[in-house]
């Protein structure tokens, strides 16, 4: 690992122990449903560690080493709830390139954009910043779209099982075996019929990913 790799990944990692409430475990009278249908008692929430200028940037800046920026003409968001740290990075970016052509920033809201609910379109060029991931489903609806290639695609922050090398991701607080630094266990899911947080609840389920 390269010393910047290191530097990225340690000040990560503190940007979200700085935030525990990142990880929503309510314990109380609701839990989520994953697109998949499967529901689990946690939820994955990369705005809550947006609260500091400086560390928005430094979220930014881990990004440069996953691409090229020469090749980026527009930012999507998966929730504007991130928006934060696509300007920042475009504030980096012009100091690194004062004749940049702006790229603009938009949200396609999630799987709802992805499935055609928003104007969410394949653009030549497009960085696609995905706030928070359990799994490498966002990525690859977006890839088997033809929306954004799968190298364009950057999530903050992840928890779920190793998703190997073409996959980009910015913090795997996930601890695995492959991951020394990280320090979250998978989330645990059920299919509906076997949910052990349904019995005793209500299904005021909201959604995960
Ligand atoms: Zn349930």
């Amino acid at each position: 690992m390269s010393s910047r790799t290191a530097l990225f990944r340690a000040g990560l990692h503190q940007i979200y122990r700085d935030h525990p409430t990142a990880i929503l475990n309510p314990k109380t009278s609701y839990h989520f449903v994953r697109p998949s249908g499967r529901h689990t008692g946690h939820f994955l929430r990369a705005a809550e560690t947006l609260r500091y200028g400086a560390q928005i940037s430094f979220i930014a800046a881990s990004i440069l080493p996953h691409l090229s920026l020469d090749e980026i003409s527009c930012i999507y968001t998966d929730t504007s709830a991130i928006n934060s740290v696509a300007y920042a990075l475009l504030e980096i970016w012009s100091a690194l390139v004062p004749s940049l052509d702006r790229p603009t920033v938009d949200s396609f809201g999630s799987y709802e954009g992805i499935r055609g609910g928003c104007d969410f379109e394949p653009r030549e060029g497009c960085l696609c910043l995905i706030s928070a991931a359990t799994s490498s489903k966002m990525v690859d609806e977006i890839e088997q779209e033809r929306l954004v290639p799968r190298a364009h695609q950057v999530i903050l922050f992840y928890v779920g099982p190793s998703l190997g090398d073409t996959t980009n991701i910015l913090c795997d607080l996930t601890k695995r075996d492959d991951n020394p630094s990280g320090t979250v266990e998978i989330f645990e899911d059920w299919d509906p019929q076997d949910c052990r947080l349904c019995p005793a609840e209500s299904d005021d389920c909201s959604h995960h990913r």
